[in-house]
């Protein structure tokens, strides 16, 4: 209040201001709603979520990332444990769940300190070590992978997809991608890298999903573009261009005075002639499949399928760059320096599904390669095919670090032994926040447990004393409730995933934690958003 006992206004009208302890409250209590939303859908016995959107249009989904991001979260700090099952699904490709999962629980576990009068920087600071020390632990407890481990690999496929919509197929898929992988990885040396998009994965209705195939290439969306073409070719040579098979409208409006009929007819020639010789020089390159992603004039199509060229027009430009990886050809753009042309041993028009699509495929040394996901319903192949990215995912992410560690809990559980060892080593106050922090990890034992039918608390316990008599890949067997050695078992993760969802779960857990104010502003003026930016 001012002298006159007027208040004073800092803020536009409409804003609204959260201070201190309630702001921190409310923002944890955010955090938590939205972990305790996902946390059913953790593990093999995980349940789904049925999303409608606005429109209608249903989801069924398992995966953590893509519940968050189709339920349109408003509450600002809700929106922050939203963005770290954005990161991890952009670093990791899976692991969603769990990340999210555990910054509730860091933030559940951060509040009851709270509670007991501790600061929040204090604990912030105890995270943080735990988080560094979590990281030095892990990689300690991991074991190698390289590429030629293939069983390996198909144990990474087969953990990430078991309990999902592909449950029944996994043996089937896991094949798949492993052959997919073995095409497009880069390795140099020791390092091994595999590039996420270069197995790409199309998806068609009908069929099952046992009825899902690689294709050495590419398969397109598209049409062959004329009827008098081939529908097949065999010993393809591919040209790829970016550039128009048309006269430019701007060429032919470009004030074309026509007085008598003698000179429309001698424009007329000149335009064939020129569209002729477009053919030649495609004709001449040896081509016998040309992709444009541009248009091409329906004389050029005439002129093309005379000569048994297929072609196909305004192909997407991520597709023609993906052409380009599969089949070895260069993109050309200009008709008078065409470059390399591309190989496959079939291009094809094939019809599945009531669609029309060109399959490139027996490329003999292919960057790019093509799942196609099959399958009853729509439901079905949408969620396969998020299942199958978190297996490239997970194998991505296992040969890039070279690392991988057993799954069911058993990590959590080693993690927890050692930071609490650790913690013994630190002052009281921090001793507490690492502790906190371990305590919080046994939120994925417990959750895998409940979800499973399991009483939580039981299999903790047995855990621990697994863990503690050195057996230090116990995990916990969601189908029978036993204990179990989950590294025999074959489940199977990258270690990556593991540190990925704790860097940023606890960054997340720290930085609302830190926060003791939240100034919002009204609606911002009608007028004003209306504005264009320059
Ligand atoms: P996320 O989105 O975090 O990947 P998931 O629903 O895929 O969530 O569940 C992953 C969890 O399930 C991991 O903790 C993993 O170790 C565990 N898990 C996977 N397969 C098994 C299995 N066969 N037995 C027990 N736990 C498993
Ligand atoms: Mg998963």
């Amino acid at each position: 209040m001012s002298d006159n006992n007027q208040p004073i206004y800092i803020l536009p009208e409409g804003s609204k201001r959260d201070q201190g302890k309630s702001a921190q409250r409310l923002n944890i209590m955010a955090a938590k709603i939205v972990a305790e939303t996902i946390r059913t859908t953790l593990g093999p016995m995980g349940m789904d979520k049925m999303l409608v959107d606005t429109l209608g249009d249903v989801i069924v989904t398992n995966d953590g990332v893509t519940i968050l991001k189709e339920m349109q979260i408003e509450h600002p700090a809700a929106k922050m444990v939203v963005e770290i099952a954005k990161t991890q699904e952009d670093e990791v490709g899976d692991g969603t769940t769990t990340a999210v999962v555990l910054a509730g629980e860091f933030l559940k576990n951060a509040e009851k300190l709270l509670d007991d009068g501790i600061h929040p920087t204090v604990i912030t600071k105890g995270f943080r070590i735990a988080a560094d020390e979590s990281q030095r632990i892990l990689k300690a407890y991991a074991k190698d992978i390289k590429l030629s481990d293939e069983d390996l690999i198909l144990s990474i496929a087969n953990t990430a997809m078991t309990g999902k919509g592909a449950e029944f197929d996994r043996e089937h898929l896991s094949k798949i991608i492993l052959e997919a992988v073995k095409f497009v990885v880069n390795v140099d040396g020791t390092k091994v890298d595999l590039n996420r998009d270069s197995i790409k994965i199309e998806k068609r209705l009908g069929d099952g999903v046992e009825d899902t195939e690689l294709v050495r290439g590419i398969i397109l969306d598209k049409e062959i573009v004329h009827s008098g073409m081939p529908k097949k070719v065999k010993d393809a040579k591919i040209l790829l261009l970016d550039i128009p098979l048309e006269i430019k409208e701007t060429e032919i409006d470009a004030k074309i005075q026509i007085t008598d009929p003698s000179q429309l007819q001698s424009f007329l020639d000149n335009e064939e002639k020129m569209l002729k010789s477009i053919v030649t020089k495609i004709a001449n390159s040896g081509a016998n499949v040309v992709f444009c992603q541009k248009g091409i004039d329906d004389y050029v199509q005439h002129l093309l399928a005379k000569n048994n060229i297929i072609a196909a027009r305004r192909v997407k430009r991520s597709d023609i760059e993906k052409l380009a990886l599969s089949t070895g050809a260069q993109v050309s753009s200009s008709l008078d320096e065409l470059g390399k042309l591309g190989i496959a041993e079939v291009v094809e028009e094939v019809r599945v599904a009531d669609d029309d699509m060109i399959y490139v495929r027996e490329c003999k040394n292919p960057k790019v390669v093509t799942i196609l996901v099959r399958g009853g319903t729509e439901h079905v192949v949408d969620e396969i095919k998020r299942v199958i990215e978190d297996a490239i995912g997970d194998i991505s992410a296992a040969l890039k670090v070279g690392k991988v560690i057993p799954g069911a809990a058993a990590s959590e559980m080693e993690l927890i032994k050692a930071l609490e060892k650790f913690a013994q080593t630190l002052p009281g106050r921090e001793q507490l926040a690492v502790k906190a922090f371990a305590k919080s990890l046994e939120i994925i034992p417990k959750t895998l447990a409940e979800n499973a039918g399991l009483d939580p608390i039981d299999v903790l316990t047995e855990l621990k004393s697994a863990h503690d008599k050195g057996e230090i890949h116990a995990g916990i067997n969601v189908f029978t409730g036993k204990v179990m050695d989950a590294w025999k078992e074959d489940v199977i993760e990258p270690l990556k995933i593991k540190t990925q969802a704790i860097k940023s779960a606890s960054a997340v857990a720290m930085m609302i934690l830190r926060i003791d104010d939240v100034i919002a502003s009204g609606e911002a003026p009608q007028s004003s958003k209306d504005q264009p930016e320059d």
